[in-house]
């Protein structure tokens, strides 16, 4: 419904109605013999205005306003021509009535009191102009063409407003079916949103994640790791990193093929991520073979008694590898701490770790090695030990001889029984006879070793015979600060198990297995 249709309809209830006006007019004066004037202002008012006020309506900017003042302008020449008239009542009060209703169905009742206004200024003005006449009758016949003159036109304005309802409830029932629309888009729109952001989660998950292992990748880890680090400095906590290279990987790719590589390091992921257990640990892949553990919070003593358990847990996986020393998949381990006493940055942090891990590799490999300045509190190296440093023989260990191999197994054996006497808090000088029966053991052991590596003509016999010498002078020095109640038993315990039996047999003495006679030592998974 635009603007057009009121002024369209308008013109045509105008015209129509002003038609009537005209013949009921004539109707009345023909007997009256009025004259060529009157009748030719007559046939102007009733005939050719209402197509000037159609015409300027339709070129109007806002017709909707001119219409209305066409209103006005209809109720003063009204009011005029009923002046004219004598006010002749059917005549009169078919004029009046149109216009009131006119006016009451565009504008309402408060329309009213401006058109009774315009007409009485018409009236007025013809009045004053050509002097005040009244002479009310009409003819029956004029009286019966207005009564059917005004039914007609009511009826007309009747039928206009059951249209325009009818338009309005077919517009409302449009309305309510966009509405619906409306909401059915703007639900399907929601749903797209919420697709779009779990879309862009994923994104940024699968950006921050390494695609082989799904653990998070470098660039992850260094945002991360600052964020972290800052919090602890923060918050007084230290910030223990861990960091980890697969041994022997190479080889491992050379012997089963890059594909095995693979499955392997998923293997080492999925292991490593059920150490990262509390809420902001984060287990990262740090490149092909290494990966890393950030600890925030963490200690020194739980962080390496959770690196040792990486360490075994690696070993329990029993992955075989042929083509390692070991037999079976191994990892070497760096740890470093950022404590209050020792804030680093990220870079000196991450380069604390590696290093301890390229002296965990040195050493051996398959251990967990400490940076320069991360160290056990003296009171936690018991509990350390208690966690962990019991040691299993694993027949891969054997060298072949047989002799070598008992001595082997015996000194694993007198690590746990010292390990047990530690634990069970025994008193100091039963804890120093295992100590002193430990040493004098593996000092018998070490030069029984030397006589038949001399005799197997092992060419790196001397350096071999240089380190025993080095071991045991260093366990004789810590043995004596042990009993001067100067070092823990922890710290020295850690030496013995890890350093002089389990790294030196498990690493150095590797180098000679393959010089001593039959049988040979076979790598077992
Ligand atoms: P080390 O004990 O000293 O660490 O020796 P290594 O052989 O493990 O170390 P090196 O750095 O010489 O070799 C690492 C190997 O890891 C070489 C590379 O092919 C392999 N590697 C790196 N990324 C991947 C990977 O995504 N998949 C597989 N299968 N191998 C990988
Ligand atoms: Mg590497
Ligand atoms: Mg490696």
């Amino acid at each position: 419904m635009n603007k057009l249709w009121l002024v369209r309809i308008h013109h045509r209830m105008r015209s129509a109605s002003f038609v009537l006006l005209f013949i009921a007019s004539a109707m009345h004066l023909t007997d009256k013999n009025p004259g060529l004037l009157a009748w030719g202002l007559l046939a102007a008012l009733f005939l050719v205005y209402p197509q000037l006020q159609y015409w300027r309506s339709l070129r109007a900017a806002d017709s909707v306003k001119t219409e209305m003042d066409n209103l006005l302008v209809d109720a003063a020449l009204l009011g005029a021509y009923m002046a004219a008239m004598g006010f002749a009542v059917w005549l009169s009060f078919s004029a009046l009535l149109g216009i009131l209703t006119n006016m009451a169905t565009n504008r309402g009742c408060r329309g009213v009191p401006a058109v009774l206004l315009a007409t009485l200024a018409g009236a007025g003005l013809w009045i004053a102009i050509n002097g005040f006449t009244f002479s009310p009758q009409t003819s029956w016949q004029v009286m019966v063409f207005c009564l059917a003159g005004v039914s007609y036109y009511l009826v007309a304005v009747g039928h206009i407003g059951f249209t325009r309802n009818q338009h309005l409830r077919q517009i409302r029932k449009q309305l309510q079916v966009r509405k619906a629309e409306l909401i059915q888009a703007n639900q399907a729109l929601n749903g797209h949103l919420h697709e779009i952001e779990a879309l862009h989660q994923q994104l940024r998950e699968h950006a921050n994640r390494d695609a082989l292992t799904a653990l998070y990748n470098r660039r992850y880890l260094d945002i991360t790791l600052e964020r972290e680090r800052l919090s602890c400095l923060r918050e007084s906590r230290p910030l223990a990193l861990i960091m980890m290279d697969v041994d022997h990987f190479k080889r491992y790719n050379d012997h089963y093929g890059h594909q095995a590589g693979d499955q392997c390091l998923i293997a080492v992921a999925k292991l490593l991520q059920t150490h990262a257990k509390r809420a902001n640990d984060l287990v990262a892949r740090y490149g092909g073979e290494e990966f890393l553990l950030m600890l925030p919070g963490m200690d020194v003593a739980s962080a390496y008694v959770l690196a040792q358990e990486v360490c075994h847990g690696i070993e329990a996986l029993a992955i075989a590898h042929e083509s390692s020393p070991i037999g079976h998949l191994t990892l070497s381990i760096g740890l470093a701490v950022m404590t209050q006493d020792d804030p680093k940055d990220v870079a000196s942090l991450l380069r604390a770790a590696d290093e301890a891990l390229y002296l965990a590799k040195r050493s051996g490999r398959n251990q967990v090695h400490l940076a320069a300045q991360t160290h056990l509190p003296t009171g936690a190296a018991p509990q350390v030990t208690a966690h962990l440093m019991q040691l299993v023989w694993h027949p891969s260990y054997a060298c072949g001889q047989s002799d070598l191999d008992a001595h082997h197994t015996d000194m694993f054996a007198q690590i746990n029984t010292l390990l047990a006497a530690v634990l069970c808090n025994r008193p100091v000088n039963e804890v120093a006879a295992c100590i002193d029966t430990l040493i004098d053991d593996v000092t018998r052991h070490f030069a029984e070793e030397e006589k038949i590596l001399q005799q197997a003509g092992f060419p790196a016999v001397q350096a071999h015979a240089e380190q025993h010498r080095e071991l045991l002078d260093h366990a004789a020095y810590l043995v004596e600060r042990f009993k001067r109640h100067d070092l823990d038993t922890g710290e020295l315990f850690q030496f013995l198990a890890t350093d002089l039996v389990a790294r030196h047999m498990l690493g150095a003495d590797r180098a000679f297995f393959s010089h001593l006679n039959p049988p040979q030592a076979q790598p077992q998974t």
